[in-house]
C-alpha cells in the first residue's frame, strides 16, 4: 500500500482524526451484543444488525481475518445533543466519509470490511431475511453489532470524543 498517498487522499476528505492500528488491539464483548439485542429497536431488522451478522465469535474471526484497521472520526455540532433525531441524522454525512476511505483503501487494492454508524438505512425497506442484501458494498454493520467496545482503543490513540452538543462518529475500516 501507498500510504503517502492514501494519507494525501484522506487529508482532502471531512474527517476530524484517523489512525492505524491492528485489528488484534480489537475488544470483543459479549455485553455489549446484549445491549443491541435488548435495547436497540433495529436488532433483528436488517442484514447488518445480529443475528445477521452472526455471534460475537463469528464477528470477532471474520474481523481478524482483515490484520490491519483504520479508525476514522468525524464531528458535528448540533443545535441541541438531547435532541436524538438531530444526532442521529448526522450520521448519514459520516456514513459518506466512511464509504469514500473503503473506497481509496479498495483504490490501494485492499479487501475492506466497515464497520460504522448505527445499523443500514441504505433501503426504504430491509430485503432481511426474505432475499439478500441490495447493496453488500454499502451495508457497514455498526461497530456494536460485533461486540465491539471502542473507547479504550480511542483513549490508547488518541482519537477523541467530544461533549456538548458536538456528535462524534467513529467507523472501523478492516483490511487486507
Ligand atoms: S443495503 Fe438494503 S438490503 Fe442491505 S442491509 Fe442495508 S437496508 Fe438491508
Amino acid at each position: 500500500m501507498d500510504k503517502a498517498s492514501l494519507e494525501q487522499k484522506l487529508a482532502q476528505l471531512p474527517l476530524f482524526q484517523y489512525s492505524f492500528m491492528k485489528s488484534e488491539e480489537l475488544v470483543f464483548s459479549d455485553r455489549v451484543r446484549k445491549i443491541c439485542e435488548t435495547e436497540c429497536p433495529r436488532f433483528g431488522t436488517t442484514w447488518a444488525c445480529p443475528p445477521a451478522v452472526g455471534t460475537v465469535e463469528a464477528c470477532k474471526a471474520r474481523c481478524l481475518s482483515y490484520p490491519e484497521l483504520l479508525m476514522i472520526s468525524t464531528v458535528t455540532e448540533v443545535r441541541d445533543v438531547a435532541d436524538m433525531e438531530e444526532c442521529l441524522s448526522t450520521s448519514k454525512e459520516h456514513e459518506k466519509v466512511a464509504y469514500e476511505v473503503a473506497q481509496l483503501l479498495r483504490e490501494q487494492g485492499c479487501e475492506v470490511l466497515v464497520l460504522s454508524t448505527e445499523s443500514c438505512s441504505q433501503c426504504a425497506k430491509c430485503t432481511y431475511p426474505d432475499a439478500p442484501c441490495r447493496k453488500p458494498d454499502k451495508m457497514f454493520p455498526c461497530v456494536e453489532s460485533h461486540g465491539i467496545l471502542v473507547t479504550e482503543l480511542c483513549e490508547k490513540h488518541g482519537m477523541e470524543f467530544f461533549n456538548g452538543n458536538i456528535v462524534t462518529w467513529f467507523s472501523l475500516l478492516l483490511f487486507r
